[in-house]
């Protein structure tokens, strides 16, 4: 790494912290010839291929920014939001590799999208999946309906009286008059 001020070839590292999520260090270094002192960010790189052929970096604000849009009105935060885009880093990071396209970040999006809302889901899928007729968006709304009532029938198997293990479930106390 040269260094940026006198263009030394050379630099010593002085220290290197990881970042709390893990995903960057961040590297003091020491130049030998001016022994003046810059700081490195490294960072896997992780890049996303845009429909125009354009590289860029993978980045959560843009995840956040895409699917904001489609959660206008919807019972859906920031840290929501936050939490979302980490889903869609992680998807991609565990997927092995380094370059993906628009394509496949969407895809990424759908699955924490839908868990997170249904409605922003819908209009963001409408979007992405570029549904163009009446009956695209009857098709998301059936198997949406299909996912719900096998996940409500799954949670009465699980219920009490079924056969797997009732976990500690205490009723809510009543609201006071
Ligand atoms: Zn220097």
């Amino acid at each position: 790494m040269h260094c940026p001020f006198c263009r030394h070839a050379d630099s010593r590292v002085v220290d290197s912290r990881t970042s709390d999520d893990g995903a960057s260090i961040r590297r003091r270094r020491q130049c030998p010839e001016c022994n003046r002192r810059f700081t490195t960010i490294e960072t896997a790189s992780l890049s996303v291929v845009k429909r125009s052929g354009v590289t860029e970096p993978f980045s959560r604000e843009k995840i956040v920014n895409g699917v904001r849009k489609a959660c206008q009105g919807r019972p859906v935060n920031e840290d929501d939001l936050a939490v979302l885009a980490q889903r869609v880093e992680e998807t991609i990071r565990a997927s092995g590799s380094a370059e993906l396209d628009a394509y496949e970040i969407g895809l990424a999006i759908l699955g924490p999208l839908r868990e997170l809302d249904e409605v922003a889901y819908l209009r963001f899928a409408s979007v992405y999946q570029a549904f163009d007729s009446l009956e695209d968006f009857e098709s998301a709304i059936t198997s949406l309906r299909v996912e719900r009532e096998e996940r409500e029938s799954a949670a009465r198997a699980e219920g009490p009286d079924g056969a797997a293990p009732a976990e500690d479930v205490r009723e809510e106390p009543a609201p006071h008059a």
